[in-house]
């Protein structure tokens, strides 16, 4: 294939090892500013109808009304809004009384830990610490039109923090109540029965737990156009059969889950909290746990406390119910806070440890190893006309193990237009309104102060992109210092191994096809643009630091390497069986366990997230369970 030579960026050949190093807020204010998402944009309002029937409250306006705010109040977002649940309190709320104590400490109000306390408060008193606020009031969390909002805050109450891996590849992780599913694409699918049994979990209780997250804040989408082009594309290009609407994860095409309601609004994993036994349940936030406190005297360490600080920057001490057969700490901070935690709190790898000295209370050098993250590449395709917005609705599930996912929509929501979504925006690379060779931080202030003035045109277009199912190349996350609010370094080594190449270059290929079909042409007029072209128009598209080639486009493979972006699954960590056992309990010490996508070996199903509640469902069940008997009475 003879392609034209693509450009590179005064921006992407800024050193993307030194820029790992940064802690983004506090010590590079000034780049901060520029950090933002991938090729997920601005999705609208479509008409989705439930899982089940929607409510009274979902068929009222009054949601929809509420959110024509000023559009300066969705670019800030909010910072700390009034909670929904009178058990949800602000960190500094917390005064220790002698002798007070929880049956369970979880640390991570996300997508794993929300369910799991809800489930636990049932019979237990339990403690959920999270350090970001309250997703309730805060439309940008909300709104699906604002997706791309929150990624682009990189504020300190942002519910999004950015981390650059060492790759070069810009991503996120989430820091609110509710975690990942607040700032998330939506699309809810689940695990295949072979990742079940490979995790060695209850197949019975798995299929329990899916639907208790499914009932709360599941819907069907109404398919939007493009998502319908993609589904009929795959279909014409042999991703087949058609699976019709399901959650289950089978070869084909289908059309999955959303958290999204038919009015666009966001439910998340925070709203399973409602759930669980207020009286047993205490929530706060901007609550940040430092460590883990341990006792040593005995034959194994025992996590008896963790500390933490308040939105003051006070410290406190919360402590575990003393007794036999007693709880748990249990870290849900996700695949980076988690791993990052036990190496905070002095479980790692004995000589990293002592090289930032913090005691070593068990020497583990699996900690922080094995972390992977399902690399994402995407072809940009103009459309004839704008097409309506729309996030992950359909999936191409190829044998390869390659996942054929889209998204749509430029024209921006009368919130999005007024913010300023920083040169790294894949919008700015659409739009190429700053040539590459000129992207630079003044030339970006001046494409935030005009965008308004852009012509709606445009935006227009949408992507259909490829990731690679369990990537084989694994990287790891190892900490730069001890100070919990700084991402630790994280490195990925994608396509390290030939395999995911070779996968990628499989899935790029199937969009190819799939591009080609009447369904994509008819929206694009694809016929006027070669692959070559919209290979072209993707490396400007999917912006990252990976160092460019002039020839990034000539082969498939290096169009891979150097336009790979994330999808946001990185997983890893805290592997079953290096760090924790079956149960989820931390090996080699006591009263400590690890329940999120830290665990994860391989993300499961097309995306993560169903897995990830129905995890924290699961092992709140299984626990009740294993202490109670019958009388756990779930
Ligand atoms: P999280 O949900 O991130 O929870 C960890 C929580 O711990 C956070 O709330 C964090 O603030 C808190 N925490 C961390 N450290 C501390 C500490 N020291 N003290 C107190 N609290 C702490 N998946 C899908 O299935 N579908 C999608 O469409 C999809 N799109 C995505 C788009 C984006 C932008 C992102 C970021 C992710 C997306 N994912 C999607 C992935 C999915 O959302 C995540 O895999 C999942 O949410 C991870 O869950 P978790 O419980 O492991 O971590």
């Amino acid at each position: 294939m003879k392609l034209t030579a693509a450009s590179s960026s005064g921006l992407v050949s800024i050193d993307a090892q030194i820029l790992f190093r940064v802690c983004l807020h506090r010590n590079y204010p000034q780049l901060s500013s520029y950090l933002l998402t991938a090729t997920f944009m601005l999705p609208c309002m479509w008409d989705s109808s439930r899982a089940h029937p929607p409510t009274a409250q979902e068929n009222t306006d009054e949601q929809g009304s509420n959110f024509k705010a000023a559009p300066t109040a969705a670019c800030k977002g909010k910072g700390f809004t009034k909670p929904r649940y009178p058990y949800i309190k602000k960190a500094s709320s917390f005064s220790s009384v002698p002798g007070e104590a929880y049956d369970y400490i979880i640390v991570g109000g996300g997508t794993a830990g929300c369910p799991l306390a809800a489930t636990l408060s049932h019979k237990f008193k339990v403690l959920l610490l999270e350090r970001g606020g309250s997703p309730y009031g805060n439309r940008n969390i909300s709104r699906l039109q604002n997706f791309h909002i929150s990624l682009a805050d990189t504020s300190p109450s942002s519910p999004s923090q950015a981390f650059i891996s060492t790759d070069g590849v810009i991503n996120a992780r989430a820091r609110v109540l509710g975690g990942g599913t607040c700032i998330n694409a939506g699309f809810y699918t689940r695990a295949s029965p072979s990742y079940v049994n490979a995790a060695s979990w209850d197949g019975q209780l798995v299929n329990e737990s899916y639907p208790w997250v499914e009932k709360r804040i599941v819907y069907w989408p109404n398919v939007a156009p493009w998502q319908a082009a993609l589904r009929d594309g795959l279909l014409e290009a042999g991703v087949s059969p058609f699976n019709g609407y399901t959650f289950d994860h089978i070869y084909g095409t289908k059309v999955g889950g959303t958290i999204f309601d038919r009015r666009g609004f966001r439910h998340t994993a925070a709203d399973l909290l409602a759930a669980g036994n207020p009286n047993n349940l205490r929530v706060l936030l901007r609550a940040s746990v430092q460590k883990i406190v341990f006792d040593t005297q005995g034959r194994r360490p025992k996590a008896v406390a963790v500390q933490f600080k308040d939105e003051n920057g006070r410290q406190h001490q919360a402590v575990l119910e003393e007794g036999a057969g007693g709880g748990d700490v249990i870290l849900s901070a996700g695949a980076i806070g988690s791993p990052q935690l036990l190496l905070l709190s002095g479980i790692g790898p004995k000589h990293d440890l002592e090289k930032l000295r913090i005691p070593v209370v068990l020497h583990n050098q699996h900690v922080g190893k094995g972390m992977s993250d399902n690399p994402m590449n995407s072809i940009f395709i103009p459309t004839k006309k704008p097409v309506r917005q729309s996030l992950i609705q359909t999936v191409g599930i190829t044998k390869m193990g390659t996942f054929i996912e889209a998204s749509s929509g430029f024209s921006q929501s009368s919130d999005s237009i007024q913010c300023h979504h920083g040169i790294l925006s894949a919008e700015i690379g659409q739009l190429s309104a700053i040539p590459p060779a000129q992207r630079s931080l003044e030339a970006a202030q001046k494409y935030a102060r005009n965008k308004q003035n852009l012509p709606r045109e445009a935006f227009r277009g949408g992507f259909i992109l490829e990731k690679i199912d369990g990537p084989l190349s694994t990287g790891e996350l190892s900490l730069l210092n001890t100070d919990v609010d700084c991402s630790p370094a994280v490195t990925f080594n994608y396509f390290s191994h030939p395999y995911d190449l070779k996968r990628c270059v499989h899935g790029i290929r199937t969009i190819e096809k799939i591009v080609r079909t009447k369904h994509i042409a008819k929206l694009s007029g694809a016929d006027e643009y070669p692959m070559e072209v919209l290979l072209n128009l993707s490396v400007k598209a999917n912006l990252n630091l990976v160092p460019k080639h002039t020839n990034d486009t000539a082969s498939i493979q290096q169009f891979c390497r150097d336009t790979v972006i994330t999808i946001w699954h990185y997983h890893g960590g805290c592997h079953v069986g290096k760090v924790v056992d079956h149960d989820y309990r931390v090996m080699g010490v006591a009263g400590l366990r690890v329940i999120d996508g830290s665990t994860f070996v391989n993300s499961p199903g097309t995306n993560p997230q169903a897995t990830v509640m129905m995890m924290g469902r699961y092992m709140g069940v299984k626990i009740l369970r294993e202490r109670l008997g019958r009388a756990a009475a779930v």
